[in-house]
């Protein structure tokens, strides 16, 4: 992952910074822990930098859960139809499975991209 580092992926995979990418912007770095999935800090530590930038700002991410979610999906029927040659109802149980299985992750990808709209990685960046 190291040689990403400083592009918009690096983030958005790791859930870093956008900015400085020094450090998560969870609190919790196991998604699957449900109550903390979406528990961020307030400030980057290293930079400062705000991630709320506005109230609610993070009400935007369900905008990009909907491709992101059908990334996940599309995925899965390609998986389940092509590659392990189930039915239509079992391809679609295992789309299903996928989606409720993939949500904190796809809840957490919404956000990092999300916040990647609006912030840019800056080396430079650093607590004066
Ligand atoms: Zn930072």
């Amino acid at each position: 992952m190291n040689f990403l580092k400083g592009t918009k992926i690096y983030s958005i995979m790791t859930g870093s910074c956008p900015v400085c990418q020094q450090e998560s912007m969870y609190q919790v770095s196991n998604p699957y822990k449900l109550n903390e999935t979406l528990k961020m800090h307030e400030r980057c530590s290293h930079c400062e930098t705000k991630y709320k930038i506005e109230p609610s700002f993070f009400y935007g991410a369900m905008y990009v859960s909907y491709p992101v979610g059908i990334i996940f999906a599309v995925s899965a029927f390609l998986i389940g139809y092509f590659l392990l040659k189930l039915n239509l109802v079992a391809t679609f149980l295992l789309i299903a499975a996928t989606m409720i299985i993939s949500l904190p992750i796809i809840l957490r990808l919404s956000r990092n991209i999300w916040i990647n709209f609006f912030m840019h990685y800056n080396k430079e960046k650093k607590l004066s």
